[in-house]
């Protein structure tokens, strides 16, 4: 037998459901915020992800899948989106329209990490990327919509964290100071957290490791080195958040494993998920469009994780999965020929039909209409086929009716119509 790969997974249907009620609830919410689709490849070149994301942040350093071409071009499945959005951005030139571009994306991101609950190598994220605004409010709006989106999918139990990480006028006198207290701790620091500290020092931050987490109980936090700028802007965020009464911890430890962030960063956070904690990050990049090429135009996104909120969501309730409206089942050739011709005609008018075309007993076909929970069953045999008229039995109430062939579908439709749906016609 060949099995998966490590790490990618399947999402059966009894998932499924949840998965795409989680997708049509962002895309719904995205839209009335303005967002538009776009889809993009998930391979690109290794340099994009490189000069984006950071040479020295976990996901470069170990976690994406490159691989060469024929002609020794190094090529990645993304890890994230954000650097392909920003990339189409400026090669599209879709700043030449309108710098102000709210773009959605969703899709399969992959990453080299060790596989385990909440953590998969295929994951799959929905993306927002708004460009070409400045102004808190949009912070405040991408946080206040994703807050939302978790309201209207009632998970509970989520936190709000958020921070500022600075700008390139003030990070450089924190970065200097955390620096400092890094030299004093090194002996309390894992061997990543040195290695950090000479490239990255702001990644020790969000290192894990308990004696890391111990040795910087009292490191500086960037939002007492902020300048006035960006002081004015995190504190306008914050209020515009209050005001709307979202509650939101600061984490001053909140500096996310990308290097392209600049002043707001968030995430939102659950308790239900053990380690694998976050359900939702993202942050402002107003640097990162230059950096790349294109013109100086100011960014922020976000990303939800969605096998993680999947999971969350099938951990409160499991929906019973989708059930047949009608269950045909004939007997012999001739009533095959017949149940084939209804199914399609009833699957077509909307009713979600299945048919057993098998030539198998009645008993046997029932036990199946049983088993997948059809409302309503269909029977039709020799004899019904001489009488011009079949048996539709409700699974249910386990009442009988006789519909007569000629206009079958017509009866059938009217029969299983909801009320509601008769009234509107
Ligand atoms: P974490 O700290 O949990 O590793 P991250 O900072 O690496 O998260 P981001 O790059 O911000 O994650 O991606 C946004 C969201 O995508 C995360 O909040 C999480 O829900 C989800 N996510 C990230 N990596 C994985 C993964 N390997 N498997 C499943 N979901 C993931
Ligand atoms: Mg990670």
């Amino acid at each position: 037998m060949i099995q998966r790969v490590k790490g990618f997974r399947d999402i059966l249907p009894d998932e499924a459901e949840t998965w795409r009620q989680v997708e049509n609830t962002a895309v719904g919410l995205l839209q009335d915020f303005g967002f538009s689709e776009i889809r993009l490849p998930v391979l690109e070149k290794a340099e994009l992800f490189q000069r984006s994301i950071g040479a020295h942040t976990d996901i470069v350093e170990k976690e994406m899948y490159t691989f060469p071409t024929s002609k020794g071009e190094m090529l990645t499945l993304r890890p994230e989106a954000t650097a392909s959005v920003v990339r189409a951005y400026i090669e599209q030139k879709l700043y030449a329209k309108d710098p102000v571009q709210k773009l959605y994306t969703l899709g399969p991101m992959f990453r080299r990490e060790r596989p385990q609950k909440g953590r998969y190598r295929q994951f799959y994220q929905i993306n927002a990327e708004a460009f070409g605004m400045e102004s808190p409010c949009i912070d405040a709006q991408m946080i206040f919509l994703l807050w939302t989106f978790f309201e209207k999918l009632s998970v509970p139990g989520l936190t709000v964290c958020i921070n500022s990480l600075g700008c390139p006028a003030c990070r450089p006198r924190f970065k200097e100071a955390l620096t400092g207290l890094l030299a004093e701790k090194s002996k309390d620091l894992c061997a990543d957290c040195l290695r950090r500290r000479d490239k990255n020092p702001l990644r020790v931050l969000d290192c894990k490791v308990p004696s890391c987490r111990a040795a910087l109980a009292d490191a500086p936090a960037m939002i007492d080195y902020l300048c006035e700028d960006c002081d004015r802007h995190f504190k306008t965020v914050l209020s515009l958040l209050e005001k709307q009464t979202i509650p939101f911890r600061i984490d001053p430890r909140l500096v996310r494993g990308l290097d392209y962030y600049t002043r707001t960063a968030f995430e939102i956070q659950t308790e239900q998920l053990g380690a694998q904690n976050a359900v939702a990050g993202g942050g402002r990049y107003d640097g990162l469009v230059e950096a790349l090429g294109g013109p100086k135009q100011p960014a922020i996104g976000f990303a939800i994780g969605a096998d993680r909120l999947v999971e969350l969501m099938l951990q409160q309730r499991r929906p019973p999965g989708p059930v047949p409206d009608v269950f045909i089942a004939p007997m012999g050739d001739q009533a095959i020929e017949k149940a084939y011709a209804w199914s399609c005609a009833l699957a077509v008018l909307g009713f979600r039909t299945e048919a057993d075309f098998e030539n198998k007993s009645l008993k046997a076909m029932m036990k199946r209409a049983d088993r997948i929970g059809a409302l309503q069953v269909l029977i039709v045999g020799e004899e019904e086929l001489a009488e011009g008229a079949v048996i539709l039995r409700n699974m249910k109430t386990k009442q009988q009716a006789s519909i007569p062939i000629n206009g079958l579908v017509d009866h059938v439709k009217r029969l299983l119509m909801r009320p509601s749906e008769i009234k509107t016609g």
